[in-house]
């Protein structure tokens, strides 16, 4: 997958944390990379947001969004 801001590709084997990161944008699960995330340190706010308690802490699983903040899954994600 390529960072869905500036189309750089994952280059390095992901081994431990990697500094991408994961977002939900539009229902579709994106990565963001580390520049990206220095250039716009507002970028978690370019996620969606879960409708229950509002965390951007989003991840897609099997066609649903699952919240890793209070741990439910929907559907689809409100856009706000
Ligand atoms: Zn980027
Ligand atoms: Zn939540």
């Amino acid at each position: 997958m390529a960072c869905f801001q500036c189309g750089a590709v994952q280059t390095d084997p992901v081994k431990g944390a990697s500094p991408w990161a994961r977002l939900v944008v539009k229902d579709e699960q994106v990565l963001i990379c580390p520049q990206c995330q220095h250039a716009n340190p507002d970028w978690k706010l370019l996620g969606d947001r879960c409708p229950y308690c509002a965390s951007s802490r989003l991840s897609k699983v099997m066609g649903s969004v699952v919240c890793r903040g209070c741990g439910r899954d929907f559907e689809r994600t409100p856009s706000f």
